[in-house]
């Protein structure tokens, strides 16, 4: 187990580079074969077959999964070949930039502990430093035409490894970020929402207002603040179930949702509302409306049509003003309705 960066890595690695990684070895290597034959360097036509016959037997790593076989294979495979062929044929020919390639790519091998991965590609780079310092023409060395095209190809071919690995790489970056954004998103919407109605949850509303409360100010703008609550719910749910209370509690959160404003579930049948830029009479209206609309909701629940009713205690302001001063004023003037008779709204104690 690694981070989930490492482990969707390892899945990349394992199961599309292993397979074209393989095929590809075998069929350079039989290109080589050939080559070394035709040219006569039979020392190096034996060690091609020696790979072919190795990345041949690979192909069964692959297929069962022994990755670090499998690695652990090309890694001596490719550092052996490229020592003798560098021997053989002298520095020119660039064989030796297959240790750097197998150095980059056994660097990020997943599986397997960071230090054994450091560690074999400091050895690499330590036959690559060897070889650098000790070999320049070879024993049995290419024609310069020869050599040219075997060098070029080597160059390039390490760079285009590089480049494909780096790419790999680069897209289990991508979809692991991807993925922990979209699980960011999710946690997030979990963490500010009321699982039930999905409206915003009172610490979520909270912070929500306050925010409001300050844009307001800054903007010289009037605010309101109302506190409702579902009438005689106790009896509801003791009447028609509690299964049916909860579908009530989503249709009234979903009606108050689409008030231009912050509806926040406040405690159980309790919500806020939150109304930006309306003046005492905008928010009355606006609250006096939502009343209505939820008042004439029917909900459907065995063969019955039931609606309830709501009480709202509603404050408003013109500057600043603490959420706790606001909810409090609003939460006596519910009182208040609850007291008058209910289904209403009350914006003054004292009216
Ligand atoms: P009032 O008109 O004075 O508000 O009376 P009430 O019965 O609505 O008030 P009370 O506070 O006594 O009861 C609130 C009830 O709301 C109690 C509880 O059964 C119900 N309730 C709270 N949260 C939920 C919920 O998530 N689902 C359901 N179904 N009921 C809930
Ligand atoms: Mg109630
Ligand atoms: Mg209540």
């Amino acid at each position: 187990m690694g981070t989930a960066y490492e482990e969707r890595r390892g899945t990349l690695y394992n199961y599309r580079i292993t397979f074209y990684g393989n095929a590809l070895a075998w069929l350079i290597h039989v290109v080589f074969l050939i080559t070394f034959w035709q040219l006569g360097v039979t020392v190096l036509a034996w060690s091609n077959l020696l790979s072919i016959l190795y990345y041949t037997l690979s192909f069964y790593f692959v297929h069962k999964r022994y990755y670090r076989a499998f690695f652990v294979g090309l890694f001596i495979e490719v550092v052996y070949n490229a020592i003798i062929s560098t021997v053989v044929l002298g520095w020119g020919a660039n064989v030796h930039y297959f240790i750097i390639m197998v150095a980059y790519g056994v660097f990020f091998m997943p599986n397997v502990r960071r230090s054994i991965r450091v560690a074999s590609t400091i050895l690499a780079m330590t036959i690559y430093g060897f070889l650098y310092m000790n070999v320049t023409t070879g024993t049995q060395p290419l024609t310069p035409s020869f050599e040219q095209i075997l060098g070029l190809f080597c160059l390039l071919s390490t760079i285009a490894l590089i480049a494909g690995l780096s790419f790999v790489f680069e897209g289990s970056v991508v979809e692991v970020t991807s993925e922990l954004e979209r699980t960011n998103e999710r946690l997030h919407t979990l963490a500010s929402r009321d699982g039930l109605t999905g409206l915003y949850n009172r610490t979520t509303g909270y912070r929500l207002v306050e925010d409001e409360i300050r844009e307001a100010v800054i903007n010289g703008r009037p605010y309101a603040v109302a506190l409702g609550d579902i009438d005689h719910f106790k009896a509801f749910n003791e009447q028609h179930g509690h299964d049916c209370g909860d579908l009530v509690l989503k249709q009234v959160a979903s009606a108050l949702a689409r008030t231009d404003g912050i509806a926040v579930r406040w405690g159980g049948e309790e919500f806020l509302i939150f109304l930006a830029d309306q003046s005492t009479a905008e928010a009355t209206e606006t609250i006096d409306r939502l009343r209505q609309r939820i008042k004439s909701l029917e909900t459907i629940y065995d063969g019955r049509r039931l609606s309830v009713t709501m009480t709202f205690g509603v404050t408003t302001r013109t500057g600043f003003e603490a959420v706790d001063t606001l909810v409090k004023e609003a939460d006596d003037r519910l009182r208040a309705g609850k007291q008058e008779g209910k289904d209403r709204i009350v914006t003054s104690i004292h009216q």
